[in-house]
């Protein structure tokens, strides 16, 4: 809209300076501009007075919403409060997971086909993650921990097997107790198969 604006100011200045006879209709225009300019002005602060105050509620950083331009703020116009409340949430998360920082709120493990174990919102599993981008891109981000005992890769040992040492099918040199806390991108959560 500025840009149009813009266009018709220079329109408008362009026709003064071409017919002189021209020149009260032309200020006349340029007056309506800017007003509609003041108008416009306003409407944007009203906006992001809104959206700043949501952001707060929701504990998120003020930034999130003077970083973005005006056209895409002026979409939550249309937004009901939830809407937009699930608009600056969404793009909380993705401007942290494009920093390889977890969003706020996601502190449920979530089994991804392709990433293995990463933070969510809720838990399950899931064909594909918001973390995949990142994880096809080979970009570190942070994991939740894990143990073998559940790993459908774990190879407990034989005598003792569920307090010995174990290993793990995808690489024997992987050896971790049942229980130990770690990080892990393959972990499988199921039963071993034979394979
Ligand atoms: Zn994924």
């Amino acid at each position: 809209m500025g840009r149009l604006l813009d266009g018709l100011q220079a329109e408008s200045e362009e026709a003064a300076a071409a017919n002189p006879a021209n020149v009260g209709s032309s200020s006349s225009a340029s007056s309506q501009i800017r007003e509609i300019r003041e108008v416009q002005e306003v409407e944007n602060q009203l906006r992001r007075q809104r959206l700043l105050a949501l952001a707060a509620s929701e504990g998120l950083a003020a930034a999130l919403v003077y970083g973005q331009p005006e056209a895409e703020l002026s979409l939550c116009d249309q937004l009901p409060e939830g809407g937009v409340r699930a608009y600056l949430r969404a793009l909380d998360a993705s401007n942290r997971i494009g920093s390889g920082l977890v969003p706020s709120g996601w502190s449920h493990r979530l089994d991804c086909a392709h990433c293995g174990p990463v933070w969510w919102h809720r838990g399950g599993s899931v064909l594909a993650c918001p973390w995949c981008a990142r994880h096809r891109a080979g970009k570190a981000f942070p994991r939740p921990i894990v143990t073998c005992r559940p790993c459908r890769h774990a190879k407990p040992d034989h005598i003792n097997p569920y307090g010995g040492v174990g290993r793990c099918a995808l690489e024997g040199a992987r050896i971790h107790w049942p229980d130990q806390r770690h990080v892990c991108a393959e972990h499988k959560v199921g039963e071993m198969s034979d394979a």
